[in-house]
């Protein structure tokens, strides 16, 4: 494609733009919304009516550990947009020591293979005591991220406790034990999302859907990031009636994942480790799905022309998010074929 004009595709598609709203997990989330604040800020140079961008969070990771509630993947995306986040090791504060973690280690309290950074338990900390006062999850996540300038608004998908736990032959356990101590390695038989029956979306997150102009489906864990955040009653809905088109980016590139071990939760729920599948798996709208747009990568184009069939409007673009650059591109091409 030409150079030139996508960049003119991508300016005259931003221009019209106000209300870009993301569903997103962790990293993957992160990753495109940082690219995504950037692609505005390079197309509105003049600051003029500039668009508001939510993103609406997953907390089916979040957990109570020693005491305080912990949210990874608000927390992922507070930190790498706040340009506060470890890029190597690719999680948690820049920066980071662990003092504290090995006193509660030699206390014997909480989860010897789960570290939480000093600078970290500075948010966990202030993030219990706002949940003990009594305030909701969404108004700590407001006032946490009112610290720094994000210029994108993260809501939680749900105030309520909904955890995502794994069940595996003989058992079950919280999702973080599975991911982070086992690595995914057992075999995961299905995931329950416990709380999810009763739990309502967060203030302001149904409203994020219905007034979009545009809503993404972020390069997230289709089963835990955004499964857990369309499994709670009421979104799913939103995002089947909004009248903003929605186009999601698929978190799998050449068959495979890019960063983690989403395959292992994917092949769980029964669905191939492949662009397409995905798709398929979130289905076009005009079907009953959620989806009107998908990007795959330009190493998957062979699967255009079932995507179309599919119901499915679908672009083959450059999906890896190396860097900001990169980043920026694929969000303004999200927003090109959202808007086509
Ligand atoms: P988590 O909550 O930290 O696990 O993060 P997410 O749910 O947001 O995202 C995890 C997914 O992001 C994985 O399935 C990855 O394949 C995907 N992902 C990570 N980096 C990239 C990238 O650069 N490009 C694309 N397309 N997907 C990515
Ligand atoms: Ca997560």
């Amino acid at each position: 494609m030409d150079v030139a004009q996508t960049t003119a595709d991508h300016l005259r598609a931003s221009v019209a733009l106000v209300k870009i709203t993301v569903l997103s997990g962790g990293v993957g989330g992160a990753r495109f919304l940082r690219g995504l604040r950037e692609h505005l800020r390079l197309t509105r140079p003049d600051g003029g009516s500039p668009a508001t961008t939510t993103a609406v969070v997953n907390t089916g990771d979040d957990m109570w550990l020693t005491g305080l509630r912990i949210s990874p993947d608000l927390d992922s995306i507070m930190y790498t947009l706040a340009g506060e986040n470890d890029e190597q090791r690719g999680w948690g504060r820049l920066g980071e020591t662990e003092r504290v973690s090995g006193e509660l280690r030699a206390y014997g309290i909480g989860w010897p293979w789960f570290t939480l950074g000093d600078l970290d338990l500075g948010t966990h900390i202030t993030r219990s005591h706002y949940l003990r006062s009594g305030l909701p999850l969404s108004e700590a996540t407001a006032r946490i991220t009112s610290r720094w300038d994000l210029g994108v608004t993260l809501i939680p998908a749900t105030d309520d406790e909904v955890e995502t736990q794994v069940v595996v032959d003989g058992g079950s356990m919280h999702f973080q034990e599975w991911w982070t101590r086992h690595r995914a390695t057992l075999a995961a038989r299905s995931f329950v999302q416990d709380g999810v029956d009763t739990a309502r979306p967060a203030p302001g997150v149904i409203e994020a859907i219905e007034d979009a102009d545009v809503v993404v489906v972020a390069p997230s864990n289709p089963v835990v990031s955004i499964g857990t955040i369309l499994g709670i009653p009421g979104i799913r809905d939103a995002v089947a009636r909004t009248s903003a088109s929605v186009v999601g980016v698929s978190p799998i590139i050449n068959g495979a994942v890019v960063r983690g071990m989403a395959d292992a939760c994917l092949s769980a729920i029964g669905v191939e480790t492949s662009a397409l599948a995905v798709a398929e798996h979130y289905g076009a709208r005009s079907q009953g799905g959620i989806i009107d747009a998908w990007l795959i990568d330009e190493s998957d184009d062979a699967q255009l022309d079932a995507l179309a069939a599919a119901g499915i409007r679908a672009s083959a673009v450059p999906l890896w998010m190396r860097d900001l650059e990169s980043s920026a591109r694929l969000a303004g091409d999200a927003i090109a074929i959202a808007q086509r």
